[in-house]
């Protein structure tokens, strides 16, 4: 049956399910689809980010057990349910699959061109894309109808919410399978249009590069900005904090989109942040951003 033909899967019918990226969203989106019950084939191109992600699932589950969250039991089932590889080949019986590489334009188109005629007719595919406009890459696979944004929060398996966003061509039944597979997954949805960075990640990421205005026009400190958000607006974490968690690199990328998407200087990346990605200072993830991470306690860098 030609793809076109082939209508998407219902819930019921979902038993298998890929996840293209191995860093902290590919792990997490993994981790929470095996705790369901679903098995789960994780790809990525760096194999050591893959041998990776099973640790980082395995001490996310003990901290899971530990909290008593999950059983030791569900633990053990969900980690036999996760393999991993770096092809694409291995998604040949994936219902559905989930796209978390780096988020680049460029790098995900290749992955979807190479992705579908690896695939049933029927699978689905969704991009966890933060902000990349959903009709341009469903445009570059052999089925638009099936493609959506399915967009998880970081980290994972504590984020409630996961943003979902239709392409010009998604179908219904696609929409409402991923929908029900979000809510089989414990997640509450929020539905967007495809404009870029969605909802959650057009307001936040603004926010995120006028903290670091804030800092490059000298206004206050790595720790001052951070402070004055968290005890002065109530939030959970600073704005910087929050920039070295999510990655500098996804929010210069996000902010690039906004900028070159909706034509508003108001969007511009602030120069303090191209330069942190241009020096490799990526965040948590490498161990360097705003923040040094070298010891227990991060130290601020400026
Ligand atoms: P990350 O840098 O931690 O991981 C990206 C992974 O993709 C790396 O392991 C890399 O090796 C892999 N990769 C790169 N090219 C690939 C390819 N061609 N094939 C397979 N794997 C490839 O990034 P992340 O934070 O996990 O972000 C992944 C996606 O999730 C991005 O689209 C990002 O915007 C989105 N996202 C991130 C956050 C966040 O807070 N970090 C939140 C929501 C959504």
């Amino acid at each position: 049956m030609a793809q076109q033909d082939a209508p998407a899967p219902g819930l019921t019918e979902i038993k298998s399910i890929g996840v293209i990226g191995a860093g902290q969203m590919g792990s997490g989106i993994a981790h929470v689809c095996a705790l369901a019950g679903y098995d789960v084939k994780i790809s990525d191109v760096s194999a050591e980010a893959a041998k990776k992600a099973i640790n980082i699932i395995t001490k996310n589950m003990d901290r899971q057990v530990k909290r008593e969250k999950i059983s030791e039991a569900d633990k053990q089932a969900a980690l036999k349910r996760i393999s991993t590889g770096t092809g694409l080949e291995m998604f040949a019986d994936s219902d559905i699959v989930i796209e978390a590489a780096s988020e680049n334009e460029e790098v995900k188109r290749e992955i979807f061109k190479a992705l579908c005629p690896m695939l049933k007719p029927s699978a689905i595919i969704c991009s966890n894309t933060s902000s990349i406009s959903i009709t341009r890459l469903a445009s570059v696979t052999d089925r638009p109808a099936k493609f959506m944004g399915m967009h998880f929060m970081n980290p994972v398996p504590l984020m409630q919410l996961v943003e979902l966003i239709r392409g010009i061509a998604t179908d219904e039944p696609t929409f409402e399978t991923v929908r029900q597979l979000s809510d089989r997954l414990g997640k509450t949805t929020a539905t967007a249009e495809d404009f870029p960075a969605f909802i959650v990640n057009r307001i936040l990421l603004p926010m995120i590069n006028e903290a670091v205005y804030t800092l490059y026009e000298g206004v206050g400190s790595v720790a001052s900005i951070d402070t004055a958000m968290k005890l002065g607006a109530n939030h959970p974490m600073g704005p910087l904090e929050l920039a070295d968690f999510i990655g500098l690199d996804t929010c210069l990328s996000i902010m690039s989109v906004l900028y070159d998407g909706l034509a508003d200087s108001k969007y511009r990346p602030c120069p303090l942040l191209v330069k942190y990605v241009e020096a490799g200072w990526l965040g948590k993830k490498v161990g360097r951003g705003f923040y040094d991470y070298s010891t227990d306690t991060p130290v601020p860098t400026r």
